[in-house]
């Protein structure tokens, strides 16, 4: 079991907002609970894992169709799907200082843990936000979608139609989804406005635990690209699992503040299908061509946090050590997901003939990599420490012997490595490789 370490998570948070990664949401009015904003290097550390996912589990795959989908869809959606009925958590009140909890987080059912005050029944209350599409007096009701899923179960037919794939296959989306969380907390854990990267894996219904299986290895391979140690499996028990799963499996990860849910791994069975059809009167059957027959396939959902995922990065990359005698805090990113994977410098900010060298280099190296960047301010150990502690890999410092000062060291830079503050002598013809 995970030990708490809140200090951990004050100075994540801080250097998080310090650095450009993520500051609050509407912070100049005094925010707005459970949002986030994300900043410079935060969109980059964000992308780079939602792009490795789109490549891990869409593009190189044959069998996995990405789609894009609105986030207001019709109600109706909703109300087959069975979240205007039932997505909602347990909602206790303070009858003293009337404060709200999610009751089943809390220890002492019966105790306010605020003010200690008796607390109220729990009620269920909805978590979808909802809203009202159209101008007129009787606009339709809608709802900010809570999960990204139904995008993908509403386009079953449409894929099918355009590509007739065979069973199994997948329809896979990444998007935002909106949920009023009672209780919003642990900075981006559970936030009101999330993004969730989600694929529903259609398969045939007597092959569902095998392919549950293979989802498992699939989401223990994710684990292992973002590097995390410390996730574990849960298996989620009869009484506790979703309305409409047969088996869910829990992925944790042991935050600062606990070991918490990182992503979920469920079979849907035939709920969606089944229910969209009986409601739209649409079929959103499949059409066996060896057997002759119809069938509404299974579907396993293994369905990925965003947040979750680059809150998990943070705190795994986030490092305290000692180099050449001085305390620094580093962030030891994998390097496919460091925000800037190259920072290029001049040694002096004053010779303009350095400058330009750093530049140029600088342009030849973001052919290759997408976030390069470029620092003269300061002397350079102070430019180490700036990049060690937003997790650049490497620093490649432009100096005299660039230029040919040594005529032996003409066209060679200085590499330094944030891990270990070794630095080498590399040619400029092989950076780009010693950097890949
Ligand atoms: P929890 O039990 O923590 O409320 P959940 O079981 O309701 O989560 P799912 O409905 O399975 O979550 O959602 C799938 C994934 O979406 C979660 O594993 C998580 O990564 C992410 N997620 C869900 N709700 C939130 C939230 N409020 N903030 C951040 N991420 C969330």
């Amino acid at each position: 079991m995970a030990t708490k370490n809140p200090e951990r998570m004050e100075k994540l948070i801080s250097l998080a907002k310090r650095r450009g990664f993520i500051y609050p949401g509407s912070e100049i009015y005094g925010g707005l609970a459970g949002t986030w904003d994300y900043g410079p290097l935060g969109i980059a550390l964000k992308k780079n894992i939602t792009d490795l996912w789109w490549k891990t589990f869409v593009s190189k795959r044959d069998n996995v169709y990405g789609i894009d989908a609105a986030i207001l869809m019709n109600a109706r959606v909703w109300e087959a799907s069975g979240h205007v009925a039932g997505f909602s958590d347990p909602l206790v009140e303070c009858e003293k200082c009337k404060r709200r909890f999610r009751a089943d987080h809390l220890e002492d059912k019966e105790k306010c843990p605020e003010c200690g005050g008796k607390l109220g029944e729990p009620k269920q209350f909805n978590m979808m936000f909802k809203t009202k599409v159209g101008a007129s007096e009787e606009a339709s009701v809608s709802y900010l979608r809570p999960e990204t899923a139904q995008g993908i179960f509403v386009n079953f037919k449409n894929v099918l139609d355009s590509f007739h794939p065979k069973l199994p296959f997948g329809i896979a989306q990444i998007g935002k989804a909106f949920r009023n969380e009672i209780a919003p907390r642990d900075f981006i854990f559970r936030v009101r406005e999330l993004e969730q990267m989600e694929i529903e894996y259609f398969v045939k219904p007597d092959s569902w635990q095998e392919e549950f299986e293979k989802w498992r290895e699939g989401v223990r391979l994710w684990v292992s690209l973002l590097g995390l140690t410390n996730v574990h499996e849960v298996e989620i028990g009869d009484g506790d699992r979703a309305h409409y799963s047969v088996r869910t499996v829990d992925f944790e990860y042991e935050y600062p503040f606990g070991q918490n849910e990182l992503l979920g791994l469920a079979c849907r069975t035939d709920f969606d299908l089944k229910n969209h059809t009986n409601a739209s009167g649409v079929s959103l059957e499949y059409f066996d061509e060896e057997t002759k027959e119809r069938v509404t396939p299974y579907v396993i959902e293994p369905s990925f946090g965003v947040e979750r995922a680059v809150l998990a990065v943070l705190n795994e990359a986030y490092s305290e050590d000692e180099l050449s005698g001085e305390p620094r805090v580093f962030l030891k990113f994998p390097k496919h997901l460091a925000p800037v994977r190259v920072a290029v410098f001049p040694l002096l900010k004053n010779k303009p003939e350095l400058v330009a060298k750093a530049r140029e280099i600088r342009s030849f190296l973001s052919e290759e990599f997408d976030n390069t960047v470029f620092d003269d301010n300061g002397n350079i150990g102070k430019r180490y420490r700036r990049q060690d502690e937003i997790g650049t890999p490497f620093c490649v410092t432009i100096d005299f012997d660039t230029l040919g000062e040594n005529p032996e060291l003409k066209d060679t830079v200085t590499v330094r490595d944030r891990d270990t503050g070794e630095q080498r002598r590399v040619k400029v013809a092989d950076l780009k490789d010693v950097l890949k």
